[in-house]
């Protein structure tokens, strides 16, 4: 079957791999059907992830809206024909840490995604023509008639990790909250925060174009490129900073701006992947200014999937308006390129399998 696969920094190509197949009784194997590409495979794709991706050998992609052609024997929902999708990670439902809600760490897995290189199981990617799923039961889910397949593709990762980065943040009507990173999860959050009402809604970001995103959304824009965002967001919020941050930019400078724009007894929820071991941030300020800080950005996306699928069954959310590009899987680089680069106001990228 054809694979994208990582080749080094800022290459990938469709490649030629073995067919996945059914290696233990609870796995089914799925065709691809729609992939797409997160923020979190530009990590792997800068060749910001060090060992964890293999040139020649990591396949990529967490995303997946699925059709079901091999089953297990010891699988009992699902069956040949039927639409599936999974949360970027594998979890088995029985371990302490899937019982305790926290189904990104499964001690069963270790951790386990997919296309997420050596470090986490080194998994088939989704941005391929088959994957194996493994502990299907446990994790993956059947995609109702209601959702089209573009619609499912949010429900593996970006809808999830926004369902449970805002749901950290406490919010009344009178609440001045701000969305740091307007890319596709970042516009979710913003989608999402909106439908609950705070006074003031802030979106910052560099992009001019994802910014007029938010605008459109109904935020008030900032630009981290232009000016010092800190003194901005203060100026809107009578010199206090924001009751609350939801950050999706997952830098280390981006959680520096979080820390500067809120105020003290504030929330700054983390949907954001932090790579970076050490970076300075000053634990006076955080400590000064009662800060409440919960980073999610290793996001349990199985405990938040029932969420996301009703949000896209009831249309309290649309994720598909957030695609800009469908492209086939053999046009993968071009598609990653335009990600990265934000080329032709690229946001989300869907590839097509056929
Ligand atoms: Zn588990
Ligand atoms: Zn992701």
């Amino acid at each position: 079957m054809r694979a994208v696969v990582y080749q080094g920094a800022r290459q990938v190509s469709v490649e030629n791999v073995d067919d996945p197949t059914i290696e233990a009784p609870t796995d089914v194997v799925a065709r691809v059907r729609l992939s797409s590409i997160c923020g979190s495979d530009l990590y792997l794709y800068r060749g910001e992830a060090g060992d964890l991706a293999i040139p020649g050998r990591t396949s990529l992609g967490h995303e997946l809206a699925g059709e079901v052609v091999e089953v297990g024997s010891n699988v009992s929902r699902f069956r040949v024909g039927d639409r599936i999708t999974v949360p970027y990670s594998i979890s088995c439902g029985t371990c302490f840490f899937c019982r305790a809600g926290q189904t990104a760490h499964c001690e069963t897995t270790g951790k386990a995604i997919y296309g997420f290189g050596v470090g986490f199981g080194d998994m088939g990617g989704t941005q391929a023509e088959y994957v194996r799923i493994p502990l299907a039961d446990a994790h993956a889910e059947p995609v109702p008639e209601s959702i089209t397949d573009e619609q499912a593709l949010f429900l593996s990762c970006n809808l999830p990790a926004a369902v449970h980065a805002v749901s950290e943040v406490p919010l009344t009507g009178s609440s001045s909250v701000a969305v740091l990173g307007c890319g596709p999860t970042g516009l979710l959050a913003v989608q999402l925060l909106l439908r609950r009402g705070p006074a003031q809604l802030i979106a910052l970001d560099e992009d001019p174009a994802r910014l007029q995103q938010a605008e459109k959304l109904g935020a008030h824009p900032v630009s981290t490129s232009d000016g010092d965002p800190v003194e901005a967001v203060k100026e809107l919020t009578s010199g206090r900073g924001v009751d609350a941050v939801v950050e999706f930019v997952g830098r280390g400078p981006a959680f520096t701006t979080a820390v500067g724009i809120t105020r003290p007894g504030g929330t700054i929820s983390g949907g954001g992947v932090y790579l970076e071991q050490d970076h300075p941030v000053s634990l006076f300020t955080m400590y000064l200014n009662n800060l409440r800080i919960q980073l999610n950005g290793f996001s349990n996306a199985r405990t938040a999937l029932w969420d996301a699928l009703r949000l896209i069954e009831t249309s309290a959310v649309d994720p598909t308006a957030l695609v800009t590009h469908r492209l086939p899987l053999g046009d993968a680089a071009e598609a990653y390129r335009l990600f990265d680069t934000h080329d032709d106001g690229a946001l989300k990228q869907v590839l097509q399998v056929p």
